[in-house]
């Protein structure tokens, strides 16, 4: 069993109501079960321009999956629940990421956990932190508490939005 830290967005339509589509989908699968959420956030899109704002949150699966399984279940949530890929940080309804997994180190060409990003990305630190504020970098060797700290201050606007 491992706990793993997936990362929730949606930037389309009823943004609240698909995360928490994706999180009642993601306590339905096989061998995984919802152990805490995180309130949402309103966020500014990052590194794209003229996007609509994204809901982001963040939670924490216990599992008996492995992670590249794990991976396999969260794409096909995304593909029900009718994300279509089409470049790189395009608007999406639902996107699922595995932000850690227990304290494992992967890197396939179709999975890298810790999340290469998670660390610089105040949409992923904030909810994160309301959850889980001791947990350690498995690479970076800081707790989340530490590494939200070094955030730039005058970076992305997360506001809270309201309870997953
Ligand atoms: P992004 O989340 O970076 O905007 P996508 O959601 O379109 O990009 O994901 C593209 C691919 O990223 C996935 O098909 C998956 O194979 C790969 N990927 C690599 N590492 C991870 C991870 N930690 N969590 C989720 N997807 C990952
Ligand atoms: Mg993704």
């Amino acid at each position: 069993m491992e706990s793993a830290y997936i990362g929730i967005g949606s930037n389309i339509g009823r943004k609240t109501d698909h995360c928490q589509r994706a999180i009642f989908l993601m306590g339905r699968l096989e061998g995984c079960s919802v152990r805490a959420k995180s309130p949402f956030y309103r966020t500014e899109p990052v590194g794209v321009e003229g996007q609509d704002p994204y809901v982001n949150g963040v939670v924490i699966v216990d599992t008996d999956l492995s992670a590249g399984m794990l991976l396999k279940r969260l794409l096909e949530i995304e593909a029900d629940m009718g994300r279509v890929r089409r470049k790189k940080w395009d608007a999406r309804v639902i996107d699922l990421d595995i932000l850690l997994f227990g304290s494992r180190i992967i890197k396939t060409p179709d999975l890298i956990v810790p999340h290469p990003l998670m660390h610089l990305r105040r949409f992923v630190l904030t909810p994160l932190l309301q959850v889980a504020p001791d947990l350690v970098h498995p690479v970076l060797r800081r707790s989340i508490r530490e590494l939200a700290g070094l955030l730039p201050e005058d970076g992305q606007a997360v506001e809270t939005y309201g309870r997953s």
